[in-house]
C-alpha cells in the first residue's frame, strides 16, 4: 500500500530546465480550482523576477542541512549545482486540506517520490528538439551562457528517465499542453473520487426507491 498525504493528489512534473514546467504549472493553477503549487527549499540565489516564500523559500547551505539532518523532507535533491527540497509539512498541509498540489522538481525528486512508496502521478515534460529548448533557454533569460549550455548538456541524460513517469507530454503549443495537463489532473481527480460518488448515489438510490439492497 502506498503512503498518502491526506486527500489531496501529488502531480510531480519534471523536465529539462527551459522546457516550460514552471511556466504550465503557474497557468495551469489559475485555471484549475483546489490545485496548489508546492514551494520547494532552496539554496540558489534568487532570480530577479522571483520572491521569497512565492516562488521558493530560499534558505542557506546550512539551514538547508539542518533541514535534512531532521528528515523535514519528503525528497531533496542536487541540481546544477544547487541544493532543491519538498518540505513534508508543507505538503501535510495543503494536502490535509484536500487541496492537490504540483510539485515542479527534477528527475532525481521524482525517482525518490516513486522509491518512497508516495502515491503521485509523474508527468514528464518533453521539450520538442534541441535547437526549441536552447530558443526557450535564451528567449527567458535568466541564465548566462554558461549555465545555458550546462542546462543543455544534461538535457538529454534527463530525457532517458522519462519512460518511469505515468505520462509524458510533448510541450509544443503550450495551450494544447495545458489542456492536456488539465485532462489529467480532472482524470486523476475522477479515480479519488470513485468510492464516494459511488456511495453518495446509491444510498441516495436507497432512500428514493425505498427498499433496503445490503
Ligand atoms: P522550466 O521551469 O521547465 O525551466 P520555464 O517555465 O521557465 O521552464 O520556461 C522556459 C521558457 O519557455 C519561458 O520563457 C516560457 O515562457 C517558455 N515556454 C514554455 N512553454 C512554451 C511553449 N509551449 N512554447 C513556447 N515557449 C514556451
Ligand atoms: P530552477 O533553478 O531553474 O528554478 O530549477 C532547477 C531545477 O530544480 C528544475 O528542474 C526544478 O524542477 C528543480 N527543483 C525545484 N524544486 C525542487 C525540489 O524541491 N526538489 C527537486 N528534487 N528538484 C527541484
Amino acid at each position: 500500500m502506498k503512503k498518502r498525504y491526506g486527500k489531496g493528489i501529488l502531480f510531480v512534473i519534471s523536465a529539462p530546465s527551459g522546457t516550460g514546467k514552471t511556466t504550465l504549472a503557474r497557468k495551469l493553477i489559475e485555471r484549475i480550482p483546489d490545485l496548489q503549487f508546492s514551494i520547494s527549499y532552496t539554496t540558489r540565489s534568487p532570480r530577479a523576477n522571483e520572491r521569497d516564500g512565492e516562488d521558493y523559500y530560499f534558505v542557506s547551505q546550512e539551514r538547508f542541512r539542518e533541514m535534512v539532518e531532521r528528515n523535514e523532507f519528503l525528497e531533496w535533491a542536487e541540481v546544477l549545482g544547487n541544493y532543491y527540497g519538498t518540505s513534508r509539512s508543507f505538503v501535510e498541509r495543503w494536502t490535509h486540506q484536500r487541496i492537490d498540489l504540483i510539485l515542479d522538481i527534477d528527475t532525481q525528486g521524482a525517482k525518490k517520490v516513486k522509491e518512497k512508496e508516495v502515491e503521485a502521478v509523474l508527468i514528464y515534460l518533453l521539450p520538442p528538439s534541441f535547437h526549441c529548448l536552447q530558443e526557450r533557454l535564451v528567449h527567458r533569460g535568466l541564465d548566462s551562457d554558461e549555465q545555458i549550455q550546462y542546462r543543455l548538456a544534461h538535457a538529454r541524460k534527463d530525457m532517458e528517465e522519462a519512460i518511469e513517469f505515468h505520462y509524458v507530454i510533448l510541450n509544443d503549443q503550450m495551450e494544447e499542453t495545458l489542456d492536456t495537463l488539465r485532462a489529467i489532473v480532472l482524470a486523476e481527480r475522477c479515480r479519488r473520487e470513485k468510492e464516494g460518488i459511488l456511495r453518495q448515489i446509491l444510498d441516495q438510490w436507497e432512500v428514493e426507491d425505498g427498499k433496503n439492497h445490503r
